[in-house]
């Protein structure tokens, strides 16, 4: 979506106060271009609608894990939600807090375990009866105390594209709801877990609330039985998952979901923390791309771009829209045009239908590509990845170099021995 971040000025797409065809011209494409003042606004706009709440704002690094865009948010105060052991060390690196980092994911290794209890991490969002059973083996070998969380599975419908609901009772995430207050049992009985809050998260791109306060009503059921038994917690995590605008979606403003959020908590004390991913950077951030070829076929016209189904995953895996626009407008003819990438796969699109105004060599913006692109991205094809640039005001800064292919095969090895 273009907002006041990426915005035509004479003619001309910018970011910010540049215009993408000079970065363009500089990088080289594909490049992913990223608005620092989108990223500070969206974290803000938290900030403000959470005042007078205690909470902790845990920004979801696999949506964009960029060192740069994890160094922005860490300055602003805020946590991180990891789902590795690489994560982990992304957040370290970016200078982000140990301390305000939840650990999620229902596949956590020994090894991930142990670097997460090195660091001295929040909390471990536990999804299952196995992982409490190795977390509190791994945490006794090391003579420490793991600050838990279940993360239960309210079985609640997210209304959103199947890959990316996460809450119902048939997905791999989370603990049964109907067991929940089992495993806390189990939990407080283990010498080496802590049990500091309880966690949900329902899937990602919700553009209502009703599913959130679905979650809600259901997580406040299981606190208040466990109170009952003398279990109290000191934290409610309620995930991350709302939606942005690609196209004609319309989710609610960041303040008027976390004031949706507050009144379903129906004024329970514990500090609240969030994980938003995908809000706080899918518009903050544009993949720019060049035509390389334009082709006329039978039924369809065809433009050939430089980015492709490794750079930006979302059109080929969800059939996900993004917009494209031309990064200045031209007056050649407007013709409908499906926008696909060089790789070897009828997949390979990033948009179809579309009317533009182009030629070979014009530079065209894909939007809403900040989250969830360059994270998901791939070397099919053995395809370097794209470069990143932030922007700041006038600024422009190289945040990832473009890789190069000899990076790509350094740790691969032809087997002499073979005749
Ligand atoms: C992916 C994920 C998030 C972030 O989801 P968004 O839709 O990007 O906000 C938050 N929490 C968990 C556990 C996740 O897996």
């Amino acid at each position: 979506m273009m907002n006041n971040y990426f915005h035509y000025k004479n003619e001309a797409l910018h970011a910010e106060q540049v215009p993408l065809a000079d970065i363009a011209e500089k990088f080289g494409t594909p490049c992913y271009v990223y608005s620092r003042a989108a990223l500070t606004d969206g974290m803000n706009q938290f900030k403000d609608a959470l005042q007078g709440k205690e909470h902790l704002i845990c920004y979801a690094v696999k949506a964009n894990s960029n060192l740069a865009i994890l160094n922005v948010f860490a300055r602003m105060g805020a946590g991180f939600d990891i789902v590795s052991g690489g994560e982990l060390k992304r957040v370290l690196a970016a200078g982000g807090d140990a301390r305000k980092v939840v650990f999620s994911g229902v596949g956590k290794t020994i090894a991930e375990m142990r670097m997460a209890l090195d660091a001295n991490i929040l909390c471990f969002n536990v999804e299952s009866s196995a992982e409490l059973d190795r977390l509190n083996e791994v945490a006794g070998s090391m003579g420490k105390v793991a600050a838990i969380s279940l993360r239960v599975n309210p079985d609640v419908d997210a209304k959103t594209h199947p890959y990316i609901s996460t809450g119902l009772k048939q997905n791999k995430f989370g603990v049964a709801y109907t067991e929940a207050i089992a495993l806390y049992r189990q939990a407080r009985d283990m010498k080496n877990l802590h049990i500091t809050g309880m966690d949900c998260h329902i899937g990602s791109q919700l553009t209502e609330t009703s599913p959130f306060i679905a979650a809600i009503e259901k997580v406040l059921v299981l606190v208040e039985a466990l109170a009952v038994e003398g279990i109290h917690l000191e934290h409610l995590d309620l995930g991350g998952g709302l939606g942005i605008r690609y196209d004609d979606e319309t989710p609610p403003a960041i303040a008027d979901y976390v004031a949706a959020i507050l009144s379903g908590l129906r004024g329970r004390t514990e500090k609240l923390i969030l994980e938003p991913g995908r809000v706080l950077v899918g518009n903050a951030g544009v993949l720019l791309t060049k035509v390389e070829y334009l082709k006329h076929g039978e039924e369809k016209n065809f433009a050939i771009v430089d980015a492709a189904m490794n750079d930006l995953m979302r059109p080929a895996l969800y059939d996900a829209y993004h917009e494209i626009f031309p990064v200045s407008r031209e007056k050649n003819a407007i013709q409908t045009y499906e926008i696909v990438g060089p790789i070897c796969e009828t997949g390979d699109f990033i948009g179809r239908a579309r009317e533009l105004s182009i030629a070979p060599q014009s530079l065209l913006a894909v939007l809403s590509a900040g989250a969830y692109g360059m994270s998901m991205s791939s070397n099919y094809n053995t395809r370097g990845r794209a470069a990143e640039v932030m922007v700041d005001g006038s600024e422009v800064h190289l945040v990832r170099e473009r890789e190069t292919v000899e990076q790509l095969f350094a740790g691969e090895k032809i087997i002499s021995s073979v005749l």
